[in-house]
């Protein structure tokens, strides 16, 4: 009687790690063939407000971010309009977490600027 409650037990949650087993190896061996995208994990676009141009630049700790060309800090982080599909200087994190408002479009075209989109051929 025991052994028998034991067993039934015992089966589900042996059934469930087996099925979690075969999902984690199904996913890894997925995602083994994909590249790390090293190239960009150390780096985000600026928007130059000398030049007013969208660059990519090394991520720094401390905004605005100095300028490896100028020595001035002029790189603020930036975000893009889809609509526009143009890079625009980005309002401080502080401001966007207590007033998502701030990520429409300058030019109010009536677009939300995102923080990701095709990135600037220039990299500083
Ligand atoms: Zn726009």
């Amino acid at each position: 009687m025991l052994t028998a409650t034991n067993t039934q037990w015992c089966d589900f949650p042996c059934g469930l790690m087996l099925i979690l087993t075969t999902l984690l190896v199904v996913s890894g061996c997925g995602e083994a063939p994909t590249p790390p995208a090293a190239d960009q994990t150390n780096q985000m676009v600026y928007y130059d407000r000398v030049t007013r141009k969208p660059v990519v630049y090394n991520i720094t700790r401390e905004f605005p971010a100095i300028h490896p060309a100028t020595g001035k800090p002029t790189l603020v982080p930036a975000c893009y309009c889809p609509k526009c599909q143009k890079w625009y200087p980005s309002p401080p994190l502080e401001i966007r977490e207590r007033n998502p408002e701030v990520m429409q479009c300058p030019k109010k075209c009536g677009a939300k600027m995102t923080l990701t989109g095709p990135w600037p051929d220039e990299v500083l």
